[in-house]
């Protein structure tokens, strides 16, 4: 069975352990750099973005990770997608470049302004998974304001890119762990 780490420093990580194990891949809790080495591909969950850069560096895990990604799958979602995108801003902030695109934080406004819609899927995104709109759970999530020529959106949101891949990375501004529809996760099970 497929191992996928789930970078646990801070965040909604037990969440998606729970959507790994769902979408049919054994999660593993990832603290230290040791356990690179173990994984197929990882998650880097939604949480605090700021927050989870500062653990990085106190448990020096941004060089293991950023190595990580130059050879194995990595899934953003929210704060994740924000440490893998190539450029931060709102505030401007640093990030591993695992992907070419530029996201600006909190763009939805205010913690109030988080919210659950429905969002319609790419073809492609239902041709690789199953039919249907996703459930799309946003919580001070980012905007995708600049997607590279090789990455590749496979849904939007009020014209906005919200699930974005480029090769063997994938991001997701809102959270599909929260949801029971295990696609999003099925979808990234596939890159390993
Ligand atoms: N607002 C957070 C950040 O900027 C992301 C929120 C989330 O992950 N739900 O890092």
């Amino acid at each position: 069975m497929k191992q996928v780490g789930v970078l646990a420093l801070q965040g909604d990580f037990a969440a998606h352990g729970a959507a790994i194990e769902r979408a049919g891949a054994r999660a593993v809790f990832v603290r230290d750099r040791e356990q690179f080495a173990q994984i197929d591909g990882l998650v880097i969950p939604g949480g605090e973005s700021t927050t989870m850069l500062k653990l990085l560096h106190y448990d020096n895990l941004m060089e293991p990770l950023a190595a990580f990604g130059r050879e194995k799958p990595v899934f953003g979602t929210c704060a994740g997608a924000i440490l893998i995108a190539r450029n931060v801003f709102h505030p401007t902030q640093e990030s591993l470049g695992l992907m070419d695109i530029g996201v600006e934080r909190n763009a939805y406004g205010r913690q109030i302004d988080s919210r659950v819609v429905e969002i319609a899927v790419e073809p492609e995104f239902e041709s690789r998974t199953a039919p249907g709109k996703l459930e799309a759970v946003f919580i001070r999530a980012p905007i995708i304001r600049r997607v590279g020529p090789s990455a590749h959106v496979l849904a939007e949101y009020r014209g906005d890119p919200v699930l974005v891949e480029e090769g063997r990375h994938l991001v997701a501004t809102f959270h599909p762990e929260l949801t029971s529809d295990p696609r999003v996760h099925a979808l990234f099970l596939e890159k390993l």
